[in-house]
């Protein structure tokens, strides 16, 4: 199962990945997450992304094309993964096509978490104060939703043009949307 999970930030998409990757066996892979331990460990990829991240903005995409590339070769995913946070430009899938097409493989479905709006920002402040990440503050918060509206949703259009889509209910208790995730893929692949 190769399956690439979307949405707008605090759309829920960190936290379903985790629980649909383990209900098929899957390594959930994000791509926020490979940058954020690179900052906390301090490697040369961390210095090269932190303040990127922490203004709100996109690691230019071939620096995170090569690290997902790499990702996605490693042994845990020959038998597929959901990718969580990538593609998010259009040069990213184009990216993750080539990648796919070389090994003779392709996407199962690709999961859109759709979240009230007006919810989004209130979920990111609420997880600014648990978690303390370095870019969930109000203003770049703000600037996160602009850049994902402009680059990054796009591609919904360009998936479900290719009928790869899954739209998801993403309002609700954790529980309640990990399970109509799976049961939307699962009636989706069937
Ligand atoms: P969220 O979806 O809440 O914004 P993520 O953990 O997915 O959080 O991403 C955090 C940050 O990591 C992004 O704002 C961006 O700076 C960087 N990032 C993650 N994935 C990508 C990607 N595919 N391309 C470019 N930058 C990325």
């Amino acid at each position: 199962m190769r399956l690439l999970i979307m949405g707008a930030p605090g759309a829920g998409k960190g936290t379903q990945a985790v629980g649909v990757a383990a209900h098929y066996g899957i390594p959930a892979i994000s791509t926020g997450d490979i940058f954020r331990a690179n900052v906390k460990e301090g490697t040369e990829l961390g210095e090269q992304v932190s303040a990127i991240m922490a203004a709100g903005n996109y690691v230019p995409d071939e620096l995170t094309e090569r690290i997902v590339a790499d990702r996605l070769d490693r042994a845990d995913a020959a038998d597929g993964w959901l990718l969580d946070g990538f593609p998010r430009t259009l040069h990213q899938v184009g990216a993750l096509e080539a990648h796919l097409s070389e090994r003779s493989q392709a996407l199962d479905a690709v999961i859109c978490l759709d979240v009230n709006p007006e919810d989004l920002v209130t979920r990111l402040l609420r997880r600014a104060e648990i978690e303390g990440r370095a870019d969930d503050n109000e203003e770049t918060i703000r600037h996160r939703m602009d850049v994902y509206l402009e680059s990054t949703r796009p591609l919904l259009d360009a998936y479900e043009k290719r009928g790869l889509l899954v739209r998801v209910d993403g309002n609700g208790t954790v529980e309640e949307i990990g399970a109509r995730i799976i049961a939307a893929v699962d009636a989706f692949v069937a």
